[in-house]
């Protein structure tokens, strides 16, 4: 199946099974912005569970806030959103569409290393065990061709984002022969810049209103209460704050369902460092971070590290972490070493100290800070593509199934009664009534147990069990395996030690140890 159609499939199961709704969807929805249904709130729970337990219960020296999602106008002067949160928006004359003159250059870049890797796939298929794939990538005429084409635009796309050039972004766009996907066309504008944040009035007055933005960050929450938080706490350098939050974008192209969203959620930590140690930092959290993805256990080629070309005027070393989707490897996180950028704007509009009392060496200075910052919606994106399987089965049938991470499921334990009478509905509630305290679970009892199992199987609960008419003589039940289907007769007694280890978040944090 073509990858764009898996992710339409991944799209609409995700709203026939509660996960994502379209907001306001009675009204044909709103652009770009979208509603976490029963089961989405779960799994959405679940990872910033798992995101927040690895932060602060496992480090000492991590501790976790929560700002409000309004700010003191000024932030934003000072963190530079005001004057410099853009993206070069370009349109299509023909389809009146919009969109981000850099992805469409990106997406030209992408273009370039699928041609080699098709390449490469056609050599492999053609030399089969003879096949040395370093060799051929590096003398093989046609990928050197294609290859250096692709160096060139790289290396032109990111002269013109460093210099903000914004006419030899167009320039390039017309030369690559670029075409809106619409319309077919190359009828392209001028490239603008056009910021992203939403304002509102706060004041009951229009005289007294002042405006405000709609955070497009979590961070500044976290840089305003650096001295808050260092004081009260007694934290010493290094130490680390965490949040989870709104943030909101006005986003131009808002495509790609929840990847790119209005009004979306972040987790942040930022790490404050004496000044000098922060490229080793840099380099321990990209390391600490992936392993914290790869824990999950999706497969460590489905993940890789992307070192930016264009370094944000803040910044001094940075990356994303991409993560295989239907639509190409894309960035889920961003690392970056922030400098002491934002604590010494801070200081400047605000005309207060935010510093750092070293005691080792008796001097004060402003920290630098390492950020890891990573989208909820989009690591929830990341999950569902990559735990969808239309699974065949040895009789014909298929299956759709969620292979979530048993600690992210939003539902552990599925119980049900083979039939709704003979007190069979009575001892699954039983069963539950014990089990709830400690994991989700739940109960069903419509149609055959088939159907049920595939309902289950559908939203990704890891584990099923059937009651029926020997269950009230033995106090066994049959327990079923999500992925393998496998089944096994159990004693009632015997579930919560089997189920609970296999279902919490403590099992995943384990393997961070
Ligand atoms: P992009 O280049 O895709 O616009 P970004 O580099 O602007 O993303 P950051 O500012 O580094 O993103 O934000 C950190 C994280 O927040 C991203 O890695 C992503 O997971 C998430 N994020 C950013 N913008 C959005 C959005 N519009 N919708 C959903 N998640 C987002």
């Amino acid at each position: 199946m073509a990858q764009e159609d898996v992710f339409k499939k991944i799209v609409s199961h995700c709203k026939e099974y509660g996960f994502v709704f379209p907001s306001s969807d009675i009204y044909d929805g709103l652009g770009a912005v979208y509603d976490y249904g029963q089961n989405g709130v779960e799994l959405k729970n679940n990872i910033k569970q798992y995101w927040w337990q690895s932060m602060v219960l496992l480090h000492e020296n991590i501790v976790g806030i929560d700002a409000a999602i309004f700010m003191h106008p000024t932030t934003w002067k000072a963190s530079g959103h005001v004057d410099a949160f853009n993206d070069p928006l370009i349109d299509n004359r023909d389809s009146k569409k919009r969109y981000r003159a850099d992805v469409l250059i990106e997406e030209q870049l992408a273009k370039y290393d699928e041609k080699i890797d098709k390449e490469v796939a056609k050599a492999a298929k053609r030399f089969k065990d003879q096949f040395n794939e370093e060799q051929f990538r590096s003398t093989s005429p046609r990928v050197l061709e294609i290859a250096a084409k692709r160096d060139a635009l790289h290396e032109r796309f990111a002269n013109a984002l460093n210099a903000g050039d914004l006419t030899e972004l167009r320039q390039i766009i017309l030369d690559e022969e670029i075409v809106c996907p619409i319309s077919g066309t190359r009828n392209w504008t001028d490239v603008r810049q056009f910021n992203l944040m939403f304002s509102t009035e706060m004041g009951s007055t229009a005289d007294g209103a002042s405006k405000i933005y709609l955070r497009p960050e979590t961070a500044q929450g976290i840089f305003v209460n650096y001295m808050n938080v260092q004081k009260t706490g007694r934290m010493k350098l290094p130490f680390g704050i965490a949040q989870i939050g709104k943030a909101f974008r006005n986003e131009i192209v808002a495509r790609q369902f929840i990847f790119r969203m209005r009004e979306f959620e972040q987790m942040e930590m930022q790490f404050f460092v004496k000044p000098g140690t922060e490229l080793d930092w840099f380099a321990q959290w990209k390391q600490t971070r992936m392993a914290w993805h790869q824990a999950l256990g999706f497969g460590a080629e489905n993940y890789r590290f992307h070192d930016h070309d264009k370094l944000a005027h803040y910044a001094n070393a940075a990356t994303d972490i991409e993560f295989k989707l239907p639509f190409g490897f894309k960035e889920v996180e961003g690392i970056h070493s922030r400098t002491n950028f934002d604590l010494s704007q801070h200081a400047k509009y605000c005309g207060k100290k935010i510093e750092y009392f070293d005691p080792e060496t008796n001097e004060s200075y402003t920290p630098y800070v390492i950020e890891t910052s990573i989208g909820v919606d989009r690591m929830f994106l990341s999950v569902m593509c990559h735990s969808y399987e239309e699974e065949k089965l040895e009789n014909g049938e298929t299956r759709t199934v969620l292979h979530l991470p048993a600690a992210l499921a939003p539902v552990k334990l599925a119980v049900m009664p083979l039939v709704k009478k003979d007190g069979l509905p009575e001892k699954a509630e039983e069963i539950i009534k014990d089990l709830r305290f400690h994991f989700n679970c739940k109960y069903d009892e419509k149609d055959s147990i088939g159907k049920r199992y595939r309902r289950q199987d559908a939203i990704g609960t890891p584990f099923c069990v059937t009651v029926d008419h020997d269950t009230l003589k033995d106090n066994c039940v049959t327990l079923r395996y999500r992925d393998t289907m496998e089944q096994k007769r159990v004693p009632i007694a015997d579930l919560r030690g089997i189920i609970e280890d296999q279902v919490s978040i403590t099992s995943v944090l384990k393997k961070l140890l």
